[in-house]
């Protein structure tokens, strides 16, 4: 049997997979992918992976968010409608949203401003995040913190996911015992990334999932070439091997935790 493995990040409304979404879908599926979170990064992407996940219902989960790229844009003009969508009862999480001081496309200003709109449209909704944190782990954890106190208070179960975590094992613990999913992406196949194959082997069970980032950031036998979820076996299999488990036991862990992130949105919408 193959194993049922589950997609935390995927930008399936990205130009470069729309083309051919169809041919994506029936990959994943004979992959074992048996379901993906379609993340948005700023308000059309948004619309439109809630629209794409209608047609999927049980295998395909919106987040909704504005990147930290857009942090420099009129990001306020949309807030509203972003509200509107993260409040439809089928959006898992808010997201992506967070720092990003490596590509520095918006001043660190605007993307904290952006970030806080953001954890609290999450606590409004109650609904988990999906955090994208790149060369910011440090920088971000204040803010995370105060989010995932606020959400269990508010009688959400999880808080959310750390999208494709680039930082260290010991970086990972404050947000695994603010009870943050650490996610796993395709990096972790990289001859040279000691660091993520220790982070994988060192995450206790219950925080562990993994993802695409889909059409980013193949793993190492795609390189060069566009993402897409079928790849995530790959992914799962270097897991496996850090963590000295079988596959099976890496996609059973990583789909249950997955879907207590589903599940969480559910509770926090009931707890409304
Ligand atoms: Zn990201
Ligand atoms: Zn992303």
């Amino acid at each position: 049997m193959t194993a049922e493995l589950f997609d935390t990040h995927a930008h399936l409304t990205d130009p470069k997979i729309a083309a051919d979404l169809e041919a994506v879908l029936e990959r994943a599926w004979s992959a074992g992918v048996r379901s993906m979170v379609v993340v948005g990064y700023d308000l059309p992407s948004s619309e439109e992976t809630v629209r794409l996940a209608a047609r999927y219902p049980g295998q395909l989960y919106p987040a909704v968010g504005l990147h930290p790229h857009e942090a420099d844009t009129a990001w306020a003009d949309v807030l509203p409608r972003l509200r509107e969508l993260a409040a439809a009862p089928e959006v898992v999480a808010i997201g992506e949203l967070g720092l990003d001081a490596y590509r520095g496309w918006s001043s660190e200003a605007n993307q904290r401003r952006l970030l806080e709109a953001q954890l609290q449209l999450a606590l409004d909704v109650r609904k988990p995040v999906c955090v994208h944190s790149r060369a910011a782990e440090t920088a971000i954890l204040p803010q995370l913190e105060a989010f995932a106190k606020a959400a269990a208070a508010a009688g959400l179960p999880l808080p959310g996911v750390m999208h494709c975590f680039g930082g260290t094992l010991s970086e990972a613990r404050p947000f695994v015992e603010l009870g943050y999913l650490i996610s796993i992406a395709g990096p972790v196949t990289y001859p040279r990334n000691d660091r993520t194959r220790e982070l994988a082997a060192g995450l206790p069970a219950r925080s562990l999932v993994i993802e695409t980032d889909t059409p980013y950031l193949p793993p190492q036998g795609m390189r060069g070439q566009r993402n897409e979820p079928a790849y995530i076996v790959e992914t799962a299999r270097a897991v496996a091997a850090a963590r000295g488990e079988l596959l099976s036991e890496v996609a059973r862990v990583t789909t249950e935790n997955a879907r207590r992130l589903v599940a969480a949105s559910l509770a926090g919408a009931a707890a409304r």
